[in-house]
């Protein structure tokens, strides 16, 4: 066995929209640090990659402003959201645009060069900016690009962090400074650490906790994983965003998107009758924010006794599907389904990850040496629930603000128990565990389960005692990376269980 140690001035883990744009911005504003960005696909997967809607911006002050968008913001996150994050947040967004745009990130434009915006839930006016309806993968190929011909970038694909690594306190398990991670180079297992001075979590979310879910398989939850393990505040992990418009097609796993540009394009949801149900509910019935409209469908369906409902594009008609929605109509097709013609099965499905690992303004954690930026982080701008489109934008937003204002740092020495550290890590076998494929299915289960149930505190207390259990299952086979992968679960799941519990007790206290 090959141990690696490898140094570096910044470590940025994870390759979607807010590690690539941090990296980025810091190589330009500081020219004398080494950045390494590590990735644990081989092949650049990550949610950033497979975004469709687009970027919400305000673009077009004549007919929208700042406050309409903070507004909207608050309102989605039913004002538990910080409003100056909000704020800062949304005078930024247009700044964060422009910024892609001189990297070489096309947006689709209006004859006459006006941005082509996008309606989506919850906006008050149009304000995506979007190419087509692949825009994650149109915004990915620019970052990419710039990335790799950086001299000063190093990146390290097939790279699994597993834990946070530096100065411990003399007692108990918390870290008292981050100064990198352990990990694995999953080309040959053998265990790696990486010294860094200043260590960003840019890990994405959490959206394969959920037997159905439009998160890519990266989304295991890693980054709160490990800041969880190490002691590092953690917020809000109950507020999880499901995605009312995820094709059915009776399969676990990863659930095809259908843009919520098409409802904004005028798309309907109906019932098995061909009935707009969502009116009753809210006034703005399909341009409801998705908490909204995912909790009328399940209304919808316990009431009618069925298991999915349908979303109705075809008076859309071909070409303008065709034309707007390529990558949406590719997909249907190769699954059978044809959006001009034929009505879509659909069902809410686990989309994005409103809390997570504490940030400030500069994204800085509680942990000193460790800072958290995109899905894993929480600035508190999104509250109970994520405006959408938000997310993208943000990534770039707080990725920038964090390589500005980064604090000037000492190069520090590496703590000395280094060698020890790797050879008490083995090697990571890559060979999928059956057990822990079970496990982790099952989990998926309960935690869907867990956010429909209407009895919330039972469930709550039997699936945090089938997690605890699992976990003693797994704890002495964690050497491979689906057992990593199910371990950060768990963990994900035993704070979420968690705060949804505090919640509820909070609330019981109030009432
Ligand atoms: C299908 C879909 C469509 C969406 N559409 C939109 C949209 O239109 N607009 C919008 O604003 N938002 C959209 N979202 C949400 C948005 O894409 C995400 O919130 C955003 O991309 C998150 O970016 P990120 O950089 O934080 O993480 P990600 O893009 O998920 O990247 C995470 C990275 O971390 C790496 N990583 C994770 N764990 C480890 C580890 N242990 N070791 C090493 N590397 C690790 C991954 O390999 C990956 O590179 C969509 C999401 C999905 C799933």
């Amino acid at each position: 066995m090959k141990e690696t140690l490898i140094h570096t001035d910044v470590l940025i883990v994870g390759t979607g929209i807010a590690g690539l744009s941090c990296a980025l911005e810091m190589a330009h504003l500081y020219p004398e640090y080494r950045i390494t960005l590590l990735d644990k696909s081989f092949d650049r997967n990550s949610n950033s990659q497979h975004a469709q809607g687009g970027m919400a911006a305000v673009m077009s002050p004549d007919h929208d402003s700042f406050q309409s968008h903070f507004n909207d913001t608050l309102r989605a996150g039913r004002w538990v959201n910080q409003a100056a994050v909000v704020d800062y947040f949304v005078r930024k967004a247009p700044e964060a645009i422009h910024w892609l745009e001189t990297l070489g990130v096309k947006f689709d434009k209006e004859t006459l060069g006006d941005y082509q915006l996008g309606m989506e839930g919850g906006h008050a006016h149009p304000r995506i900016v979007h190419q087509k309806d692949w825009t994650g993968k149109e915004v990915l190929s620019v970052l990419w690009n710039c990335v790799i011909i950086h001299d000063r970038i190093k990146v390290l694909s097939g790279y699994l962090a597993k834990d946070l690594w530096g100065i411990s306190f003399e007692y108990g398990g918390k870290l008292e400074k981050c100064c990198g991670i352990k990990g694995f180079d999953l080309s040959n297992g053998n265990p790696v650490i990486i010294h860094s001075d200043i260590t960003i979590l840019a890990t994405g979310g959490c959206g394969r906790l959920f037997a159905r879910t439009t998160n890519a398989e990266i989304a295991t939850g890693d980054g709160v994983a490990m800041a969880s393990r190490a002691g590092v505040e953690l917020r809000d992990m109950h507020y999880y965003q499901f995605h009312p418009t995820a094709l059915y097609d009776r399969q676990n796993g990863r659930a095809l998107l259908l843009t919520e540009a098409l409802r904004g394009a005028g798309a309907h949801i109906v019932n098995d009758q061909g009935e707009r149900f969502l009116w009753k509910g809210d006034k703005r019935g399909e341009l409801a924010t998705r908490d909204i409209i995912c909790a009328l469908m399940e209304n919808e369906m316990t009431s009618k006794g069925v298991d999915y409902l349908y979303l109705d594009a075809r008076h859309l008609g071909s070409v303008c599907l065709k034309k707007n929605f390529p990558q949406v109509v590719g997909n249907c097709l190769g699954l059978g389904f044809h959006p001009a013609e034929d009505l879509l099965p659909i069902l809410p499905a686990a989309h994005y990850q409103c809390g997570g690992i504490v940030v400030d303004l500069l994204g800085r954690s509680s942990l000193e040496g460790l800072y958290a930026l995109g899905e894993c982080a929480s600035t508190g701008l999104h509250g109970k629930n994520r405006l959408a489109s938000n997310s993208l934008t943000e990534g770039v937003v707080f990725a920038r603000k964090l390589a500005k204002e980064l604090v000037k740092f000492e190069i520090s020495n590496p703590p000395l128990n280094i060698s020890e550290g790797i050879k008490e890590m083995g090697k990571c076998s890559l060979e999928e565990v059956p057990q822990f494929l079970e496990i982790r299915t099952s989990l998926q289960k309960e935690m869907n389960k867990l956010i429909f149930s209407k009895d919330q505190i039972t469930l709550i207390n039997q699936v945090s005692s089938k997690v605890e259990k699992w976990k003693i299952i797994i704890e002495r086979k964690l050497a491979s990376k689906s057992g990593i992968e199910l371990q950060n679960l768990l963990d994900v799941a035993e704070v979420m269980c968690k705060s949804f519990k505090d919640q509820l007790e909070e609330h019981a206290e109030h009432n």
